[in-house]
């Protein structure tokens, strides 16, 4: 198309800015202060852009878990977080908010220095988006009340709504400080105390968020943040005895270890954010430069890493062949580069170091039936290469060798860091790898439909059910469409509106529950029915 891309020199990758600030917080947060790890071990966190080590962190492991868990436990049963008003709770969230804004500069800065993704994201979209969020929690903890229920005979019957315990939260590492705010602003509006595990790509501000909260007047052993591995930190976390409730985001094959081992322990509730296989649909009105335009968005934003991405783009036939051809031209002026610089749209992916892998150096791509349906998928587990990175890049040679048509990208950009090529795919049929597993990286899937009964059979046709896109200006095909895709959440004419106060999760395996709005409160509540009888009946 004559198109010269944004990305095409590697100088946009080299000579890394250096962030402005030091790394301050590297310990585990227990009981309100930070502590080694009781075996002394740390781990390292890499910058994305170079793979340099960051910081090393400490690296907590069960006794950790048990220790932290030990204080959120006492917190719970004789502190005073459940016992203190919820106007006063409220207050402490209030103060906690304002600390996020002030320290925003601090907090985007290590957020993409960990992650890799733009700043200007993590400090113009991000962290006004986590303010938001606890704001609106702060806003519920006084209005978390029980019902009076009308029972058959002479009882008065009061509802109470009572904090659930001690939470157990673990996050993943794509947005880890919007997780973090998801998970502990309704635990904390309800009165819970909780035991948080970071991601072990992406510790640094869970730890510098913990801080400011404990600023904020938190009492000790109410949040405890533990930076480690999931099958260590994380696998003691959803099996101890001492949590009441175990709230995850992440992978669906972990999903179900978790689930698992939360049930074999002491069978407490679960909520799980997990993966997605998200539709765009571009219908045959739609105006396609528009079309295109939000696609585009829908897939690349966040350097590809959304649970909810949308990585099955779906056009019309009728305006297939143009949409391609723009689609194209839209990814080759995405700028990649220094997510440090302004004006940059895509940074690395998050990482290639081989945490929990089983050290094989080659890609082997394991189709999600087989992860997903394998009796023992901690077995499976250990074979997926985790590196994410050269995941994608193995994504993209499987599309290929499948036969998708390659329209543009496809490479590693740079030598350094872990950058890749905004890359789109056409051609792509729904038995291709691409079209069924969750890539997580910049690469767009597009699929040709033809008529609506076809297209809802198609978009369906996953195990996922997070999330859709619909762009059209037909009221009666968005109305069809909403009702028939069987996802969590559908974005008509928008992607990604991610409101405090608009619930998110999914249906089939991208998840149980919602996060975020009125409905995320019951995960952290206990519902006590007090029965009370009456000398008289009721109006005598
Ligand atoms: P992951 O499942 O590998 O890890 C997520 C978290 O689980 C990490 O903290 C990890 O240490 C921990 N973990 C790993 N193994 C564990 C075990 N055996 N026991 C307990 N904890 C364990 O996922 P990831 O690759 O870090 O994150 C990406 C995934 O998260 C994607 O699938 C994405 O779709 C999903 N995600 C979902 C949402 C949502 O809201 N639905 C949001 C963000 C990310």
């Amino acid at each position: 198309s004559g198109v010269v891309s944004s990305y095409s020199t590697s100088s946009a990758v080299d000579n890394p800015i250096t962030p402005s600030i030091k790394v301050d917080y590297t310990q585990l947060l227990i009981n309100g202060n930070f502590v080694d790890s009781a075996s002394g071990k740390t781990f390292p966190t890499y910058d994305p852009r170079t793979g340099d080590v960051i910081a090393h962190v400490s690296e907590g492991d069960a006794e950790d878990i048990d220790r932290a868990v030990s204080a959120a436990r006492k917190a719970f049963d004789e502190g005073p977080w459940p016992r203190m008003t919820a106007y006063e709770r409220s207050e402490v969230l209030f103060r906690f908010a304002d600390l996020l804004d002030k320290h925003t500069e601090e907090l985007a800065t290590l957020e993409t220095w960990d992650n890799g993704k733009p700043y200007e994201q993590s400090a113009k979209i991000e962290l006004p988006m986590i303010s938001r969020v606890i704001r609106y929690y702060a806003g519920w903890a006084d209005k978390v009340h029980g019902l009076t229920v009308p029972a058959d005979g002479p009882y008065h019957v009061q509802t109470i709504n009572e904090p659930i315990g001690v939470a157990g939260q673990i996050i993943p590492w794509n947005f880890p400080l919007i997780m973090f705010a998801w998970k502990v602003g309704p635990a904390l509006a309800c009165g819970c105390t909780i035991v948080l595990k970071s991601a072990e790509q992406t510790p640094l501000s869970a730890l510098l968020a913990a801080k400011l909260l404990h600023e904020a007047g938190l009492p000790p052993g109410v949040l405890n943040v533990v930076s480690g591995f999931g099958r260590t930190a994380g696998a003691a976390l959803s099996s101890h005895m001492a949590v009441d409730k175990l709230a995850f985001t992440g992978s669906s094959a972990t999903g179900k270890i978790v689930l698992t081992s939360a049930a074999n322990s002491n069978l407490k509730p679960v909520t799980l954010e997990l993966g997605g296989k998200s539709p765009f649909i571009v219908c045959k009105d739609a105006d396609v430069d528009k079309a295109v335009e939000l696609a585009h968005f829908a897939l690349f934003f966040n350097q590809g890493q959304c649970c909810c991405a949308g990585s099955r783009t779906y056009v019309h036939e009728s305006v297939y062949d143009e949409f391609i051809e723009k689609a194209k031209t839209r990814a080759l002026k995405r700028s990649v580069g220094d997510p440090f610089k302004a004006g940059i749209e895509q940074g690395p992916q998050v990482n290639r170091q081989p945490f929990l892998q089983c050290g094989r150096s080659h890609v082997k791509l394991i189709p999600m039936e087989m992860q997903c349906c394998h009796t023992d998928a901690n077995a499976y587990l250990n074979q997926i290469d985790s590196t994410q990175f050269k995941k994608i890049l193995g994504y993209i040679k499987s599309g290929v060798e499948s036969g998708a048509t390659l329209v543009t990208g496809g490479e590693r950009l740079g030598n350094k860091g872990y950058y890749i090529q905004p890359t789109v795919f056409a051609n792509v049929k729904e038995d291709m790898l691409i079209a069924q597993d969750e890539i997580f990286g910049p690469v767009q899937s597009i699929l040709k439909f033809k008529d609506m009964d076809e297209l809802i059979r198609r978009a369906n046709q996953t195990r996922y059910g997070l999330a859709a896109g619909v762009f059209t200006n037909d009221l009666d095909t968005a109305n069809t469409l909403t009702r028939a895709l069987r996802v969590g959440t559908v974005w008509i004419n928008c992607y990604d509106v991610f409101d405090a106060s608009i619930p998110f999760g999914g249906y089939k395996m991208s998840g149980q529950g919602r996060e975020k709005g009125v409905h995320c409160l019951s995960n952290y509540l206990q519902v006590k029915a007090v029965v009370t009888k009456l000398k008289n009946p009721a109006w005598m």
